[in-house]
This record gives structure tokens, C-alpha cells and sequence, in this order.
């Protein structure tokens, strides 16, 4: 269970049942008032080395931007929701390429205002549209703190229309099982090789953990989705990938098998990220490789188109021999 050793808040948060309940869980973890939630300058000048001890706060406010981003993957909109930042500290997260080194978990207490946007636009619309809610944050892992994730799909179980979406690296479900739904929720499950998540996603959940957990929401119901993410290109990594698209065709139920669309998406890195690495983690395996990378604007990194070919070909053929029924929404 994550102990914040410092909250940083914006005094309006009282103003707000969540945030009253948040201020009572914590009462007794020092606090310091702040005037904005996004600019707290003592973390933002903090040394890249800091990295792992700024994760170690928690920083409650108010959400103030609720700008929807047209998406064309398994949802219609990315949607501001109730965290942004995280408190384990996967090596590329793009999270901390968008807010540097103030990736730490941030929380927003005004979910009723949010929640009302979502379901006002989702009946507005003459077609059936779904909302990613879980793009700024891991809201499985947000949710052992605020207990939100119940809370949001309750509330918009009884929409006439509208579906809510949001992937997790973590496996602490159990929350959400016996909620009522009605089908309006898809939980995607974002996987990598065993090997890898121990390296590089640090501080979420191990592969046997999370294929447990997506087993366990497709039998309470909800939609599923598994998403391979971020392939990295190791030095071995068609034999880890091969390893762990074996090990979901075994280990998923027949439930998930018969239902799970897939999305792969290969890494970005970014010259951010490996400067904060080096600082932060000495001694962690390097993600950049100046042989397999190209630029591609403001100090972002992508593979070289071939061997993203490469990289896609295969991926597409091996899931196409495992999982020969299910669709595969893109690789990107
Ligand atoms: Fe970023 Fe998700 Fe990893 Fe958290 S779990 S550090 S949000 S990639």
C-alpha cells in the first residue's frame, strides 16, 4: 500500500468530498499547502537523481483543464480524469517525458465534475463513443488510494449511452469485481516479458500477477482488451516476446481468449528520459541504442522504420499462429 511521505495540496480541495475523505486518510502524513498543482517549484528544481524519492509524494488539487483529445485507437477521446503521474516509475513512461521529472502521482478530487462532462458528451452524441479515461495515470493503481474506480462506473452504469475504457500494469482488481457495469467498461491489460517488466517497469505488478487479474475481470464481466506494450527491442527480444505470447495463450482463460482484441505498441524514448535514467538509475539497463534509433522531433527517439518493419512482421505472425481469432486493432 503506498504511504505518501509528503501531500502537497491546493487548499480548495475541502471544498470536495473526495478531498475531505483524502485529507482524514492522511491526516497524520505532513502537508503542505500549495498554490497550483502544477507547478510545485521546490519538486520541479529537485536533482534528476531525486527521481524515485519525488515519487514518494502525493500531490492532491483540483482538476482545472478538461479538454477532450480526439483518439482513433479503442476510444473515441482521451479524457482528463481523476490522477495524472504514477508512483512506480516504469524506465520510459511518456509521463515523465510530459512532465519531466513531476511525474509523481497527482490526484483530483472534482471527479463529479468530470464524470458529468463524460456522460453529458456520450448522450449528446448521436453514435456510440468511448472515453479513455486512464491515459495520464494507471487508474488501478490510483484507485487502492481513492477507491474511484467503483465509485466512476456506478455512476455511469445507468448512462443511456457511452463506454469507458482504461489500461493497467497492475493486478489489484478485486475492487471492481462485483461492481455493476453493465458491459459499459473495457479493461485492457498491458503486458511484457516477465524479464522486462522486472528491469524496466519498476514498481508494477509481475506478468503472472496481471494475467490473473484480466482472467478475474473477464469473468466478472467486463470487456478485455491485452495490450502488448511497449515491445522493446532488447538484445533477445523476439525470443521474450515469442516466450510471452506462448505464456498468455496458456495461461489466459478460455473467457479472455475468446474475446481479447490486442494492441502492440513498440517504444519512444526520449532524450528526457535518458538523462533522468542515468541520474536516477545507475545501474538499470540502458533503453536508448543510437544503432537502433532515429529522431523523430523534439528530442524524441523511435526504431528505425526497418526494424519496426521487422518488429511488426513479427509480432503479427506470431500472434496470428497463437491467437488466430482475435483481432489485433493495431501496431503501432
Ligand atoms: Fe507510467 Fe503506467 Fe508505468 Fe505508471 S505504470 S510509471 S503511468 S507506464
Amino acid at each position: 500500500m503506498f504511504k505518501p511521505k509528503t501531500i502537497y495540496f491546493e487548499k480548495d480541495i475541502i471544498n470536495y468530498e473526495l478531498g475531505k475523505e483524502l485529507m482524514e486518510k492522511y491526516k497524520d502524513i505532513p502537508k503542505i499547502e500549495i498554490a497550483n498543482h502544477n507547478n510545485i517549484e521546490e519538486l520541479r528544481k529537485s536533482e534528476n537523481k531525486e527521481f524515485l524519492n519525488l515519487k514518494n509524494n502525493l500531490i492532491i488539487g483540483v482538476r482545472k483543464t478538461h479538454k477532450f483529445v480526439e483518439n482513433h485507437k479503442v476510444s473515441d477521446y482521451l479524457v482528463p480524469y481523476t490522477s495524472s503521474g504514477c508512483s512506480a516509475a516504469c524506465m520510459y513512461c511518456y509521463l515523465v517525458c510530459n512532465y519531466n521529472k513531476c511525474s509523481y502521482l497527482r490526484l483530483f478530487v472534482n471527479r463529479e465534475q468530470m464524470l458529468e462532462k463524460i456522460i453529458k458528451t456520450a448522450e449528446k452524441s448521436d453514435r456510440e463513443l468511448t472515453f479513455e479515461i486512464g491515459s495520464n495515470s494507471d487508474l488501478i493503481l490510483e484507485n487502492t488510494i481513492t477507491s474511484n474506480l467503483p465509485w466512476t462506473i456506478e455512476n455511469f452504469k445507468n448512462t443511456s449511452k457511452g463506454m469507458l475504457t482504461f489500461p493497467t500494469k497492475f493486478d489489484m482488481v478485486d475492487d471492481i469485481l462485483n461492481v455493476d457495469h453493465q458491459g459499459k467498461v473495457i479493461t485492457r491489460m498491458s503486458v511484457n516479458p516477465d524479464e522486462i517488466i522486472k528491469q524496466v517497469e519498476l514498481g508494477t505488478s509481475r506478468l503472472n500477477g496481471r494475467i490473473e487479474a484480466i482472467n478475474k475481470l473477464k469473468e466478472a464481466g467486463y470487456k478485455v482488451g491485452i495490450l502488448i506494450a511497449p515491445v522493446i527491442m532488447v538484445d533477445n527480444w523476439k525470443e521474450l516476446y515469442l516466450e510471452l505470447i506462448k505464456q498468455l495463450e496458456r495461461d489466459l482463460s478460455e473467457q479472455v481468449k475468446k474475446e481479447a482484441f490486442f494492441e502492440v505498441i513498440f517504444m519512444t524514448y526520449s532524450y528526457v528520459h535518458t538523462k533522468i535514467n542515468e541520474d536516477a538509475f545507475p545501474n538499470a539497463i540502458n533503453l536508448y541504442s543510437k544503432a537502433q534509433m532515429t529522431g523523430r522531433g523534439r528530442g524524441k527517439y523511435m526504431y528505425k522504420n526497418e526494424l519496426r518493419k521487422d518488429g511488426e512482421i513479427f509480432v503479427r505472425e506470431q500472434l496470428g499462429k497463437y491467437f488466430p481469432n482475435n483481432k489485433i486493432l493495431y501496431v503501432v
